[in-house]
This record gives C-alpha cells, structure tokens and sequence, in this order.
C-alpha cells in the first residue's frame, strides 16, 4: 500500500512519524525532569484481613505532583513512561522510596506487626537483565527485610515473558522477595505456568469485585478462583471493595484479604503515620 502513494506517501508518513516521535521525547524529558525535582510522590493504600479489619500492608501506588496541572494520576503516565523506557528509572525509584519509607515506619512505630508493601512492577522493568541485583542493592541500602517485600506483575506481562521470566522469578524468591499476580482474571493464564512458578499471593481483579454483591455468575467466578488460588498454595487478596455488601459477599467466600476504598483510599505518607499511631484494625468507617 505504502508503495502506490509513492515518495509524497512515504514524506507525510515520515512527517506524522516524527510529530509522534518529538511529542514522546518532549514528555519523556518532563518525566526525567520531574523525578530530577523530586515531583513524584508514593500513596500507600491499606490491605486489610477481611475477618478483622487487621491491617497487614500497603500496596504504593505513584503520583506525579505536577507543579502546574496538580496530582496527576499513574493511569496518565505510566503507560508513555512503559513506551519511553522511562519507567526503568521511576520504578527503581518507587522501589527504593518504597523500601525506605516502610523501614522508617517499621522503626517509628515499632509495637506494629511486620507490614508487608506491595510494589507494582511493569513490564520493562522486569526485563531488566541486572533487575534481581538492583533489588539486592536496595534492600542492603535501605535495611529493609526482602521477606516483607511483594512485587506485583499483571496476569498478562506474566503470561507474555512466560519463557524467560521463569529464573528471573525463581531468582527473585531464593532473596525471600514474595510475588504477586495484579488484576488477575483479565489476561489468560496457563494453568500449568502458574503452578509451576509458585508465586505467593493472586490479586482478583476490581472488575470481578465490583459485582459480586448483585450478580450470581461474578460469584461464581470468584468462587472459582479463589479455590484456584488455593489450590495452588496462594493467598487471595480482593481489589477494589467499595461497598459492605461486596464484603460481605467475599467473607462469605472465605476471601482472605482485601483493599478498596471501603477500608481506605491511597493515603499519603502523613495519613498512613496518623494511622499507624492509632495501631487500630481499620473499620469500614467510609
Ligand atoms: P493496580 O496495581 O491494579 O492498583 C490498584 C488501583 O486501583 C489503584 O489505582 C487504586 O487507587 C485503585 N483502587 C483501589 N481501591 C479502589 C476502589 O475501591 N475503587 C476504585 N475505583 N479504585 C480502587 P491507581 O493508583 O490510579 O493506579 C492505577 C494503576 O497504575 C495500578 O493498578 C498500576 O497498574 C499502575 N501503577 C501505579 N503505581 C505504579 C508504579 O509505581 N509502578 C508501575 N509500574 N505501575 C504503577
Ligand atoms: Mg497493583
Ligand atoms: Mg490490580
Ligand atoms: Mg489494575
């Protein structure tokens, strides 16, 4: 096709190219401009035992604290930060901050049980070849125990790097780090991969929690997979619980953990030291 509209063809394309290819290098500059001038901050939403409203951990979710245009959320650059490569660098460090914060929380308040943080790990950064080492070197810097450690990959950057992921992640379990599957149920996993890779905990995605306290089929999807999950030695935590009726709805599934706006939204660092000051099981007080 391209041949048929020959060289005027071939210069708008170039032309339309390069619009695309200078708006990219434009935002990617502003990322690495940001992060230089410590723009980005982390939330840290709660992750509840659902019997008892006990906290367990956090899961830390990034904002960029744009000087101009306020809080932007991960949902707007995360995903030109994945097609720029940037995301190397801001999720290296959201691990560090994370690690850090959580050290200093655990020596803040010290009559607190262990939390665990959950960090979300892209793609790209999972493909990193030095990615097991720069774990390593954060945990040795900041002190912070690799056991409380969870790294969460989606179903389906999972499912994609199925081959060569395997050692990475098996690399990964020998420092005592713990492994999590995001938003799972909306990729297509292959049952034996996932048992083969014993990871530690499964996130049932927000979309099959929404409905599970009105539809009888959403029910039995996660019925199914939570006996998947235990079949396969995983913990089960729900995302997105916003209402009681859906908590109900999990207890009575025996779904073990949780997190949603029921319990908590994303919490900034100062909201999350009022509340482990208070060292209370969180109530569905919202
Ligand atoms: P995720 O990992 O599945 O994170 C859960 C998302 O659901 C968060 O959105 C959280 O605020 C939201 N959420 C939690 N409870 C509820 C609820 O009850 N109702 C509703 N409607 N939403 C709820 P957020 O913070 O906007 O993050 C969106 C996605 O961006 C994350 O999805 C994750 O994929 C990505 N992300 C966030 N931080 C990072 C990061 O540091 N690195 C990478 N690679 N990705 C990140
Ligand atoms: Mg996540
Ligand atoms: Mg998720
Ligand atoms: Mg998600």
């Amino acid at each position: 096709h391209a041949k048929k509209t020959g060289r005027a063809g071939y210069a708008l394309f170039d032309r339309q190219l390069h619009v695309q290819t200078l708006k990219l290098l434009k935002i990617q500059s502003d990322l690495h401009q940001a992060l230089e001038r410590q723009e980005f901050i982390l939330c840290y939403q709660p992750i509840v035992a659902l019997s008892t409203g006990k906290l367990i951990g956090f899961e830390a979710l990034v904002r960029w604290h744009h000087p101009q245009q306020g809080l932007i959320s991960p949902g707007d650059f995360i995903p030109v930060a994945e097609e720029t490569g940037f995301i190397i660098f801001l999720g290296e460090w959201v691990l560090r901050e994370a690690c850090r914060q959580m050290h200093q929380w655990q020596l803040q308040f010290p009559l607190h049980s262990p939390l665990t943080i959950s960090v979300n790990i892209s793609g790209k950064q999972f493909s990193q070849v030095n990615f097991v080492q720069q774990i390593e070197q954060i945990l040795l810097e900041t002190g912070f125990d690799a056991h409380l450690l969870k790294l969460e990959i989606t179903e389906s950057v999972l499912m994609e790097n199925a081959q060569s992921s395997t050692s990475m992640l098996s690399q990964l379990q020998a420092l005592g780090i713990r492994l999590s599957i995001d938003d799972f149920g909306t990729g297509y996993s292959s049952l034996s991969y996932l048992h083969r890779l014993r990871l530690d905990t499964l996130k049932i995605d927000r979309s099959f929690v929404r409905d599970v306290d009105r539809s009888v089929e959403q029910i039995e999807i996660i019925r199914t997979i939570i006996a998947l999950a235990w079949n396969l030695g995983m913990d089960v935590v729900a995302e997105g619980i916003e209402t009681k009726k859906q908590l109900f709805q999990l207890r009575s599934l025996k779904c073990e953990y949780g997190q949603g706006y029921l319990f908590a939204k994303p919490l900034d660092r100062a909201a999350i030291e009022t509340l482990l000051a208070q060292d209370l099981p969180l109530q569905y007080l919202n």
